[in-house]
């Protein structure tokens, strides 16, 4: 997605090797007009796929994800990064080893909004080693739903993740792929 990789290469910082920042538009300032882009870049893809749920992580997914969400006309799950006081009963759990924050912690998600009968588009705002996707698919197929695919806003796909769900034969679409973040500079695979 053309606007997508100019927005990275004039705000996008890169941090290390392995990690790029984007807190100016997509991780903590949020750019609407993009997420609504990208939320129609999405849709586009997935649109003959009969989605009936999308599925993310809290914080930084939410935005792509909901507009996708309005885009499909399906409702949008985030599954939270820990047990809040409000989320008690029927929850689906799933250990995730952060790939910034560098600690583990449990997602969950309540049963009461995810069943069989759903067809799931997970949605992430990165792709680095997989984990967050992966442990999204376990309180997916916990549910009994199944997986349309996986929406990746970046890939960094010089990592584990995106061979990983391939193996697995899960569809994974990103909107920007990034095959190289070395001597401070974003290089793109396609
Ligand atoms: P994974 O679970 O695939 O290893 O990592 C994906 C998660 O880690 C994403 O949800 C995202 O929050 C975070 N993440 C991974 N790589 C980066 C990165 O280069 N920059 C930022 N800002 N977040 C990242």
């Amino acid at each position: 997605m053309e606007a997508l990789k100019q927005k990275i290469r004039q705000e996008g910082i890169v941090l290390s090797e392995q990690v790029l920042k984007v807190d100016a538009f997509l991780n903590h300032q949020i750019d609407p007009k993009l997420m609504q882009q990208i939320g129609h870049e999405f849709a586009v893809r997935f649109r003959d796929q009969n989605i009936t749920k999308i599925v993310t992580i809290e914080a930084s997914g939410i935005a792509p994800a909901v507009m996708a969400g309005l885009e499909l006309g399906v409702p949008v799950i985030f599954a939270r990064k820990y047990q809040s006081l409000t989320l008690k009963d029927d929850l689906l759990t799933s250990k995730v080893y952060s790939f910034t924050k560098q600690t583990e912690s449990t997602i969950a998600v309540s049963a009461k909004h995810l069943t069989a009968d759903d067809h799931v588009l997970v949605i992430d705002d990165f792709l680095a080693n997989g984990r967050a996707a992966k442990a999204l698919i376990d309180v997916i197929e916990q549910a009994g739903a199944s997986i349309a695919g996986i929406g990746v806003v970046i890939e960094k796909s010089f990592q584990a993740g995106r061979a990983e769900l391939d193996a697995q034969g899960f569809r994974v679409e990103s909107l920007a792929r990034i095959s190289s973040l070395a001597d401070g500079a974003v290089s793109f695979l396609e």
